[in-house]
């Protein structure tokens, strides 16, 4: 009798084995990524931009929202998985990143959200199936204030009134301090009162990458809560360059190298010493303009900074 089951385990093992190695790798076949040139066609050019970047057997796809808030999303494809950094703020461009995601057809593990700013979390009803990630501070203040954001944008009307979901889908689970997906390690810290209230940094070691999301914004004027929380925020990120750190993923820009935070820092210190001298949201506002022209108009990031409480 035991001898019988023995054998019988032994040729159904065999068994396994000989199907298994029959069996083509899909991991392996597909690790080529099915790049976006090979095929997957945007619904139109109007709604956003997808680039690839290549590092090591890694893909670092950003979509670029080309209107509304021209707000980033990264997917970032290892051999077997992908994972989503930040859900888009229209919903056409939410739908169009997910579309996009289920394209390269591989496990999507996890979707992260990277602070609790409209743009970057008001299309997560898009990937709701799948795991969610904030910081809890995000989770949080998403909860308490994601409701009354959507109302409040609905009521400046178009673009917002047809781009904005029902109801506001709020991220389920707590980020952890570090998490590996296939072999690659991330990191994540919380830095708060910068741009948000709350703000995640995303390290990845292996591919020499920092997700900064809002942190750092080029070219363009930057809410601000308290400026002396995103000097220090920007001042770590620079120190990385020393461990070898290279690129940044940016929330509204393109993946950046380090030579752009000298620029970004700039910005800050004029800013906070406009900020330092008490200025009513009107001042500061005709101050920040003055000193950086070619930035355009500060009035909503003003009006953001405003109902953040940056002014007294
Ligand atoms: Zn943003």
């Amino acid at each position: 009798m035991f001898l019988s089951l023995k054998k019988t385990t032994v040729i159904a093992l065999m068994t396994l084995l000989f199907f298994s190695s029959c069996q083509k790798d899909p991991v392996v076949e597909n690790n080529s990524s099915k790049q976006i040139t090979e095929g997957f066609v945007l619904d139109a050019d109007t709604l956003g931009i997808l680039t690839t970047t290549k590092v090591a057997d890694t893909y670092v796809h950003l979509y670029h929202s080309t209107s509304g808030a021209q707000v980033n999303s990264y997917a970032i494809e290892s051999r077997n998985k992908v994972v989503i950094v930040d859900a888009l703020h229209f919903q056409s461009r939410g739908e169009e990143m997910r579309n996009f995601a289920n394209f390269l057809e591989k496990d999507i593990e996890r979707v992260l959200v990277s602070h609790a700013h409209a743009d970057h979390y008001m299309a997560l009803g898009n990937f709701k199936d799948l795991p969610t990630y904030a910081t809890s501070d995000a989770i949080t203040n998403i909860a308490n204030e994601g409701e009354a954001t959507r109302l409040f944008r609905i009521s400046l009307g178009e673009p917002f009134l047809s781009e904005y979901p029902d109801s506001v889908t709020i991220p389920e689970n707590v980020v952890e301090t570090s998490f590996t997906v296939d072999d690659i390690k991330y990191e994540t810290f919380n830095f708060i009162n910068t741009e948000a209230k709350d703000q995640m940094l995303l390290k990845i070691p292996s591919l020499k990458m920092i997700h900064t999301a809002d942190l750092v914004t080029i070219g363009g004027h930057q809410i601000l809560i308290d400026p002396e929380q995103i000097i220090n925020a920007i001042q770590y990120i620079k120190a990385l360059e020393g461990e070898g750190y290279t690129t940044l993923l940016t929330g509204h820009n393109g993946m950046e190298d380090m030579s752009v935070l000298d620029p970004v820092l700039q910005y800050l210190y004029t800013a906070k010493s406009i900020l330092d001298t008490n200025p009513t949201a009107a001042d500061y506002q005709t101050q920040i303009e003055a000193a950086y022209p070619s930035y355009g108009d500060a009035s909503f990031v003003v009006l953001l900074m405003d109902n953040a409480g940056a002014f007294n």
